[in-house]
């Protein structure tokens, strides 16, 4: 079993789940995070920390999210560290949903 980011975390990137990760499997683009379903060991301690719930488990998944957090997470750089100037104080009005291909800073 693994957990997996979807769409609840495009345009947040609040980033305290990279901070909490045991294993620095989270991996950052321009909108979003992804994880990576390989290297997640399941310990679930990034789920409370994302305050917009948007961790969820593989079994809450019809495919989408694991196609995209796979894919992806082999594609963007690793974030470990949130970077304090690109975390939001509050959580924004999500004003353009659209998920993008493009990688983010990572490390
Ligand atoms: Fe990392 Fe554990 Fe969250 Fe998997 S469940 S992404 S290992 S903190």
């Amino acid at each position: 079993m693994t957990y997996l980011v979807n769409d609840g975390c495009v345009n947040c990137k609040h980033m305290t789940c990279v901070e909490v990760c045991p294993v620095d499997c989270f991996y950052e683009g321009k909108n979003m995070l992804v994880i990576n379903p390989e290297e997640c060991i399941d310990c679930g301690v990034c789920v409370p920390e994302c305050p917009v719930d948007a961790i969820i488990e593989e079994s809450q998944d019809d495919g989408t999210w694991m196609q995209w957090n796979s894919k992806y997470s082999n594609i963007w750089p690793q974030i470990t560290e949130a970077r304090p100037e690109d975390v939001l104080a509050d959580k924004i009005p999500v004003v353009d949903v659209t998920m993008s291909e493009e990688p983010g800073k990572g490390d």
